[in-house]
């Protein structure tokens, strides 16, 4: 893993990250699929790279991020930042959803400062209770070390004394598109298409008449 020491941002303004929020369980994983087929996104999900490192060969990690991962704890931000940056770069895309990420405060200000400024949050609201069941559902066959009920619990612990304000600081720079997704995932992604649509349309007029002045 590689971690660097300027502290610069990597990837400029041509970069296009949205950042995807939510309780565990929300569905962020399945919404994002849905963008990736639609809008040419790639799908980056910190939990998964953790999980990847964990289980790769010399990594001087697995453990640490193990035990955080059981926890519902955050594992520090240097490593998660690396992954993602590595990710980042390896790919040929512009287009980045990172889902399940930030989600504390330092590690917003760390990313936002030295590898990317994100363009917004699509935030998945969900009440509790349907997390639950949803991730006690998925316990059943994802073996995850951290779908079950000691875990759960303080995963949402974590969720709202240490992510959620990371979505109250992004929402006071207006910047946090919220979805709520107790409905099906049909319905929530017919939402929240319709949010990635009404931008980049918005984008694509703002450029044509950039463009238009110039010319
Ligand atoms: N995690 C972390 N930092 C991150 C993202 C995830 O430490 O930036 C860890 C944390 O312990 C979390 C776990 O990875 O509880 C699982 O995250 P994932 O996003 O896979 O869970 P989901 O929210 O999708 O259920
Ligand atoms: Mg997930």
């Amino acid at each position: 893993m590689k971690f660097k020491f300027i502290d610069q941002q990597t990837f400029g303004d041509d970069y296009t990250v949205v950042y995807v929020l939510g309780g565990p369980g929300a569905g962020k994983g399945t919404q994002c699929a849905n963008l990736v087929k639609d809008f040419g996104f790639v799908h980056l999900s910190a939990g998964d790279l953790l999980r990847e490192e964990r289980q790769r060969e010399g990594s001087q990690y697995g453990d640490l991020i193990n035990n955080y991962i059981k926890e519902g704890k955050i594992v520090p931000a240097k490593i998660t930042i690396a992954l993602l940056e590595n990710a980042m770069a390896k790919s040929p895309s512009k287009r980045f959803l990172i889902d399940g990420f930030p989600r504390k405060m330092d590690q917003a200000k760390k990313f936002e400062r030295t590898v990317c400024k994100g363009k917004f949050v699509l935030f998945f609201d969900c009440p509790e209770s349907v997390m639950l069941e949803r991730l006690l559902k998925r316990g059943k066959t994802s073996g995850r070390v951290d779908d079950n009920i000691e875990s759960i619990k303080k995963r949402f612990v974590t969720f709202k004394e240490t992510s959620y304000p990371v979505v109250e600081y992004f929402e006071k720079q207006n910047k946090v598109k919220k979805v709520s997704c107790v409905n099906s995932p049909q319905k929530v992604y017919a939402e929240t298409k319709a949010i990635f649509k009404d931008l980049f349309d918005a984008e694509e007029k703002a450029k044509k008449a950039a463009s238009a002045v110039k010319n």
